[in-house]
């Protein structure tokens, strides 16, 4: 008989899901005797017994993990044998900081079938959780993961909680935000001058009736406050919109339960299995006729659906029964309110209600918003249920802080193989943003302990985060925008080099100063070449082009058809200006005056929105384009415009001049909006397919907010399939300006 003594050391998502009393069960059931302890670096295990049983529990570790932990390695060496006496669970220990933080977790069934057990002590309370559900990156100050370093540090345990807390036997054991009506937080309903009108229970049954009497509620959720009200009534909507200063950009919806959802929309079997995941994000769903009112997601056939992902949601929800918008408690593009007394004071006017409680924030952390492309889960905002999980890469050397992009900013820090990549921030601009970005990059450091030894940012040099990196003493790497696209989808897929990275998004400044957003990057092991992009036009005014899509078009068309475009009658821009200002932007055009060049085909949709009269101005960012998506639903054909390819020294250059002539003349031809999208969307995949066999690279890679489309996504992953090229495209970071800041890391390893 052989006694052995190991010393393991597990990584990856093991603290905050019950990981050390499983653990011990598991020690205990193979006659193991020893320790495992929670430190900063991951989860510490000491066992000692029989060489078999050693075996034995070494091969369960890596085979049976408990709900939602992860064992991503596992280290072991063997000591001199101590002769411990039993298996325990030691205190934790602090040391270096790179263990994982776990994202918050959707409740669990078990938890969920209690808060509907009259007879359980939890029976409707709104903060029950377990090991396997409830809070925990939005309740963490600091590493490790234990009571005292949580938001949930105030509330003392009854006597009930802690026998269940120091219950090796117990579902809550060492469940850190272990709480009941007895010790821990409590609930309460007030109006909009912060004067309390109900407390627990009826709290909630109250906001519901208000709910339905069609007033606005903010709740104060898991990661901040969201703003809700019901989502069948337009004029409820309507209110909201006008207070929130959101005139058109969709809302999401909570459904109280799946078959719910499946009578609103259609659901495929991804669908179900995301909407009712651990992480329980925002699914966007094919509606079914007219679930909700209209003025909910105008002229969009997709809707943002969520379940109850808290027992408080969820005893709010099994009072309404009706399907309520759930809108992040901001006002424009601020970041979410995560304390009450901000709330009411920011959203005082646009909230009649607040439903608050006393457990703290410790960071805003929005709800995440995922689709399904190609049957795969595919993130386009990455917050609640997955951040800050990282992104494993292969260099481990140099750590980096990247500050990401100016929309839809994240930053990323790495350590070691790790890539954190920050909750979605928001767009920059707003003081109140900025401060949030600023936040984020402390709190980011600060909980992983990590001093970063080069600051990453995009090479844009007005771009608040590249501001900001200028004050940071570190060596400094500026990274081309749509570089940072592709590596990012490079490191999603873990894939090296050599790829084709085809990087498509509004805009991005480029090496040679003028806008990039069209564009065909070969990745090579420490650079890039620019090897094609579409033939830059002008964007009349600038920065209003963006919001502008009709400036697109007159730029387009002026570069294709110069003063002859007036010619072109059948065109639908034209018509959406007042005289004086046409002339005026006309004038720009000529004499080049207040215009940029772009080859970005964020800008080409715009263009061609307007040009069909879709949209002429965005009320919200990418709303030109999104209308050319959704105008082709419904229609099938596989033809496609002509184009051309002008080779200049190696470099392809996507020419116009066909492409609009014949698009024009459908246009004239009264052939439907839809139609000519849909060509409009299969030259682009066509483009797609034609480089990519010029340039023959068999790893294709599809990065930039322009493959959030779901049909020119799928449709190039099918085309470049078809031809045998290897296709990549976004899954666990947003293919957005959301994953920025992980590309940049790279890029600044890249030169290390
Ligand atoms: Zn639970
Ligand atoms: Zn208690
Ligand atoms: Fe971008």
């Amino acid at each position: 008989m052989t006694t052995l003594r190991v010393h393991l050391k597990v990584k990856g998502t093991v603290q905050g899901v019950g990981f050390r009393p499983y653990i011990h069960n598991m020690a205990k059931d193979c006659g193991l005797n020893g320790w495992v302890c929670n430190t900063s670096e991951g989860v510490v295990i000491e066992a000692e017994g029989e060489k078999n049983d050693i075996e034995d529990f070494i091969y369960r570790i890596d085979k049976e993990n408990p709900v939602h932990s992860n064992v991503q390695s596992l280290e072991l060496i063997f000591l001199e044998v101590v002769g411990y006496k039993s298996f325990e669970i030691k205190e934790s220990i602090i040391g270096e900081k790179t263990a994982l933080i776990m994202p918050d977790i959707a409740m669990c069934e078990e938890c969920k079938k209690e808060i509907q057990d009259t007879a359980n002590r939890r029976y409707k309370y709104p903060f029950t959780n377990c090991t396997h559900c409830g809070p925990r990156y939005s309740i963490i100050k600091t590493l490790p993961y234990d009571r005292k370093n949580t938001t949930m540090s105030a509330f003392v345990m009854c006597d009930d909680c802690d026998k269940e807390y120091n219950d090796p036997d117990n579902r809550r054991f060492h469940a850190q935000p272990n709480a009941c009506p007895v010790c821990g937080p409590s609930i309460e309903l007030c109006d909009n001058k912060g004067e309390i009108i109900g407390k627990t229970v009826t709290a909630i049954k109250m906001a519901a009736s208000l709910i339905k009497e069609g007033n606005i509620v903010a709740i104060k959720g898991l990661g901040g406050f969201q703003l809700m009200t019901d989502a069948r009534d337009a004029v409820a909507v309507e209110r909201l919109r006008v207070r929130k200063n959101r005139e058109a950009k969709p809302f999401a919806v909570m459904y109280y339960d799946i078959d719910e959802v499946k009578k609103a929309c259609s659901v495929s079997q991804v669908e179900e299995q995301i909407l009712c995941s651990a992480q329980s994000p925002i699914v966007l769903l094919m509606k079914k006729g007219h679930p909700v009112a209209a003025n909910i997601a105008p002229g969009n056939p997709y809707l943002g659906v969520m379940l109850p992902y808290t027992p408080l949601h969820f005893i709010l929800m099994q009072n309404l029964k009706i399907p309520v918008v759930a809108t992040s408690g901001n006002l424009s593009e601020d970041p979410i309110c995560i304390d009450e007394w901000e709330a009411i004071e920011d959203l005082g006017n646009v909230a009649d209600y607040f439903l608050i409680h006393d457990r703290p924030i410790a960071r805003h952390v929005d709800d995440s918003i995922v689709r399904e492309i190609k049957g795969k889960e595919q993130i386009l905002r990455r917050a609640r249920g997955y951040a800050p999980l990282p992104i494993f890469i292969e260099d481990g050397k140099t750590s980096v802080i990247a500050l990401g992009s100016h929309l839809k900013n994240t930053v990323s820090v790495s350590h070691g193989s790790n890539v954190f990549i920050s909750q979605h921030i928001g767009d920059l601009g707003s003081q109140k943003s900025n401060e949030a970005f600023g936040k984020t990059i402390d709190d980011f450091i600060g909980i992983y302990e990590e001093k970063p030894e080069v600051v990453a940012f995009d090479k844009h040099p007005d771009y608040v985060s590249s501001k900001f990196a200028e004050g940071l003493e570190l060596p400094k790497i500026s990274v081309q925008h749509h570089y940072a696209h592709i590596l990012s989808c490079m490191a999603d897929n873990q894939i090296s080099s050599p790829v084709l990275g085809i990087s498509w998004d509004g805009a991005g400044l480029g090496d040679d100063g003028t806008l990039w957003g069209g564009e065909f990057l070969i990745i090579n092991d420490n650079s890039f070449d620019r090897v094609a992009y579409f033939d830059p036009f002008s964007l009349p005014g600038g920065e209003i082009a963006i919001k502008e899509a009709r400036r697109s078009a007159l730029g387009l068309l002026y570069k294709v058809f110069g003063d002859k475009m007036f010619d072109k009658k059948s065109v639908k821009t034209f018509n959406s200006f007042e005289p004086v200002e046409l002339k005026n932007i006309c004038q720009m055009l000529e004499n080049i005056i207040n215009t940029s060049n772009t080859s970005s085909v964020g800008r080409l949709f715009d263009a061609v929105s307007s040009m069909i009269g879709l949209c002429h101005n965005s009320k919200y960012e990418g709303q030109a384009a999104m209308q050319l998506e959704f105008a082709a639903q419904g229609y099938k054909t596989d033809e496609f415009y002509p184009y051309e390819l002008h080779d200049n020294d190696n470099v392809l250059i996507i020419k116009y001049n066909k492409f609009l002539e014949s698009l024009i003349s459908d246009l004239e031809e009264g052939c439907a909006t839809g139609m000519i999208s849909l060509k409009f969307h299969n030259t682009l995949v066509e483009i797609i397919v034609d480089i990519a066999k010029t340039v023959n690279i068999d790893k294709v890679a599809l990065s930039g907010g322009c493959f959030q489309n779901k049909y020119l996504t799928e449709r190039a992953i099918d085309r470049l399939t078809t031809e045998n090229f290897k296709v990549y495209w976004h899954q666990r970071v947003p293919p957005n300006d959301g994953g920025i800041s992980l590309g940049q890391v790279l890029a600044a390893k890249r030169e290390k």
